[in-house]
């Protein structure tokens, strides 16, 4: 894998970093709230709009990640390069899979809207670093100046270390910032014919927990399952991360290689979103 020095990404410091990025992490701050979380799973999670995988990929031609501050391209090129680094490392093919759909939950889009942060506008609860809602904001967030703006942590149920959960939960059950990631992997365990392994769907459900498997933050909620599940997510975001170009695929050159590897752990049959 062609691996870019580090520190070019995620470089939210730099000048040339668009506002566009801090204003996006200020609404999502400021919005996404625990009740804000459970009206979007009440709302988004029905699994009533059937469309195959592959037409999905072609949705996501038409989406630029407002977060990103690495990348101006449409998402679907995002996805294809880390599948195809992942196929040059000659990692297991339900991980490149995985590196292929892992962003596939951002065609929420398509039946989205800008008051609840899911269009193509407005995209604050859709994509980003999440973190827990529910409990404290930790300093490690990007921009935690804007920690203050969410109005869970004026609320004492919501603004303390543990908030409403229990020391040792486990990462499975903290309620998280809506967003692609939870989408997507709800979105395929409702799938029936899904037999990605459990470290692929680790992988798209955590891959944006930056406060969690990359600052080291919500320790307190781990159960001892989550040091294996922090190990999967790392071990995919190298891919998620570091393998960003200019390069540009075509969708469909592709898909005579990545087509079999879906049908072989998601089926033929459409999927439910
Ligand atoms: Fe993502
Ligand atoms: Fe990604």
């Amino acid at each position: 894998m062609e691996v870019a020095e580090k520190k070019e990404f995620r470089n939210y410091d730099q000048s040339d970093v668009t506002a566009a990025v801090r204003e996006h992490y200020r609404k999502m701050r400021m919005n996404q709230t625990y009740d804000y979380v459970q009206r979007m799973k009440a709302k988004y999670l029905t699994f009533d709009k059937p469309m195959s995988l592959w037409d999905a990929m072609g949705k996501l031609n038409a989406l630029i990640d407002v977060s990103d501050p690495d990348l101006n391209l449409p998402n679907v090129q995002h996805l294809i390069q880390s599948a195809e680094a992942l196929r040059e490392d000659k990692r297991p093919d339900w991980m490149q899979l995985v590196g292929l759909i892992h962003d596939l939950g951002k065609v929420m889009y398509l039946w989205g809207s800008d008051e609840d942060g899911t269009s193509q506008d407005e995209q604050w609860g859709l994509v980003g670093d999440i973190f827990v809602v529910g409990a404290k904001l930790p300093d490690t967030c990007v921009y935690p100046e804007f920690n203050k703006l969410n109005a869970d942590m004026n609320d004492p149920r919501y603004n303390t270390e543990n908030g409403v959960y229990e020391p040792g939960c486990g990462i499975d059950n903290l309620q998280l910032a809506w967003g692609h990631d939870e989408y997507f992997f709800q979105v395929l365990k409702n799938h029936p014919t899904n037999t990605i392994p459990e470290a692929g769907m680790t992988m798209v459900r955590y891959h944006s927990f930056y406060p969690w498997h990359n600052e080291g933050s919500y320790s307190q909620f781990e159960a001892e399952k989550d040091q294996q599940y922090k190990e999967w997510v790392l071990d995919f975001n190298k891919y998620d991360l570091y393998t960003k170009s200019p390069k540009i695929y075509d969708l469909d050159e592709v898909k005579d290689y990545y087509l079999p590897i879906a049908e072989k752990y998601l089926g033929k049959g459409p999927i439910y979103w």
